[in-house]
């Protein structure tokens, strides 16, 4: 603008970015509003985990989850980061009843928890793994319908090609807290030392989910930040103008 100084533009970008912060929030309470509930078990679930500082998945997420469900009626899930539970229960409550799902925590202690959480509510179909993911993925077998990536965020980048191997055409992988709280927007000189390495990987990862010609990506603002990818399906068919491949 002409005859601005440095100062005021900075301002005006300040005030322009609480504005928009502000609508930001206005909508996620709104959204949120709406969301539809959960069974009042996983209610108090989810409030003992919040209570006790363990970190599960966002109301949102959860609602997408719920969505994604009625969408694929999947046969089989896979889950990497338990925690104790709460994110698995919600899979197995709403997901068609043969369901099997697969989930994988290292940290001993919530995965007893978790364990114990999935005897209250009889959940014999879901299979708890303990160990790190990255030696348990390449022991899996057969494909997985749905796959949720929530755990450590430096890691998803490492556990990608066996999460790709493990998702059939048309199987959908969805990866939480991909954002970090819009830290993922920032430059790296910005974040601490001590979160570089993750800002590194999780841009790296998400240039690769969205880059990799088998998926197709689209990052969502649920939550702290969802990467929603389908495997794509081989397109052999070809119309009068061509062939569809691209
Ligand atoms: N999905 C859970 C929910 O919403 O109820 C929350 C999972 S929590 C955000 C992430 C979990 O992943 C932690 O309990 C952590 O111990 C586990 N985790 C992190 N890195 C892991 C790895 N390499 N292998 C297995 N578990 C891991």
């Amino acid at each position: 603008m002409a005859g601005n100084t440095g100062h005021e533009s900075m301002t005006d970008y300040l005030e322009k970015f609480a504005a928009q912060r502000e609508i930001g929030e206005r909508i996620s309470v709104f959204a949120e509003s709406l969301l539809t509930e959960q069974s009042p078990e996983l209610r108090i679930l989810e409030k003992k985990a919040l209570e006790e500082g363990v970190p599960i998945i966002r109301p949102h997420t959860r609602g997408l989850i719920q969505c994604l469900l009625e969408m694929l009626a999947p046969r089989r899930i896979l889950e990497i980061g338990t925690a104790v539970g709460y994110s698995a229960l919600v899979m197995y409550t709403y997901a068609p009843e043969a369901c099997e799902i697969i989930t994988i925590e290292r940290d001993e202690k919530r995965a007893a928890e978790a364990r114990l959480n999935f005897d209250r509510f009889g959940a014999e179909r879901i299979t708890l793994l303990e160990g790190d993911a990255a030696a348990i993925l390449p022991e899996l077998e057969g494909t997985f319908d749905l796959i949720f990536m929530d755990a450590a965020k430096g890691q998803y980048i490492r556990f990608l090609p066996e999460v790709i191997r493990l998702l059939p055409e048309g199987g959908v992988l969805l990866s939480d807290n991909v954002l970090k709280e819009g830290e993922i927007l920032e430059s790296k000189f910005s974040v601490t030392r001590r979160n570089r390495t993750i800002h590194k990987r999780m841009r790296e990862y998400l240039a690769e989910v969205s880059e990799d010609p088998r998926l197709r990506t689209i990052l969502l603002e649920t939550g702290d930040g969802a990467a929603l990818s389908v495997r794509r399906r081989s397109r052999e068919e070809t119309i009068e103008t061509g062939d569809l491949r691209r």
